[in-house]
């Protein structure tokens, strides 16, 4: 992109938050495999390029439990990022768990990882699922002080969502890698007949916002400015 074609003034990296989280921790966490990649792929793997301990929590495995666990191990290394399986005793959906249950379990990773920043689902999701994640992150904001923020609901086919970014993420150094994990998903999306184009086109449309050529949006659920 030339600046010609810019169209506003682009964010320069002393106005980002690029080693906030340098040596620190950050959990990522999503209901399902692929939702993290789709989300915030780009994010994600940026943060690990600026030495963050990035760390993957997938909540849940509905079906097909081995080839979407191998799946999810391999987004994970494409991004450089640790995996973690909430619920890692074969398939299961997080509406047969009940939300203490859930909420205790993430309880316990917020105490074993002591995370700097936690990124998880959105309030503005449609898949039920989804909604039992970002619900059952709010009540771990009680044990210990970390930035909370939310990611773009994420799904493979798109619907109209009022979701509005409060900060954004440059994720022009990684959109590669982004939709590298995302193929990685091959059970739900080639084997599917559905192709990923549109998160590039996406995260294009983000970059646009903050003069970049991509971006990941996030909504701010808590954040520590100074
Ligand atoms: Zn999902």
């Amino acid at each position: 992109m030339t600046a010609a074609m810019r169209q506003i003034l682009p964010a320069s990296p002393r106005d980002g938050l690029a080693s906030r989280y340098t040596n620190k921790t950050v959990v990522a966490i999503g209901a399902h495999p692929d939702d993290l990649e789709i989300g915030i792929g780009g994010t994600l793997a940026r943060l690990r390029r600026n030495g963050a301990r990035v760390v993957m929590v997938v909540a849940s495995i509905p079906k097909d439990y081995e080839v979407r666990r191998e799946e999810a191990k391999r987004g994970a290394q494409i991004l450089d990022c640790e995996l973690k399986f909430l619920l890692d005793d074969g398939p299961k959906r997080l509406e047969d768990v009940k939300t203490c249950e859930l909420v205790g379990m993430l309880d316990d990773v917020i105490r074993d990882y002591e995370p700097a920043a936690v990124l998880t689902h959105s309030a503005a999701d449609f898949h039920n699922d989804h909604l039992l994640i970002y619900n059952a992150c709010l009540p771990t904001q009680r044990l210990r002080y970390f930035d909370l923020f939310s990611y773009h609901p994420t799904n493979c086919r798109p619907v109209p969502i009022a979701f509005h970014p409060k900060a954004y993420v440059d994720v022009s150094s990684t959109i590669d890698a982004k939709m590298h994990s995302i193929t990685a998903h091959s059970s739900q999306f080639g084997e599917r007949g559905l192709d990923t184009t549109m998160y590039r086109e996406f995260a294009h449309v983000q970059g646009r916002m903050i003069g970049v050529d991509y971006a990941e949006g996030l909504d701010v659920v808590r954040m520590l400015l100074a």
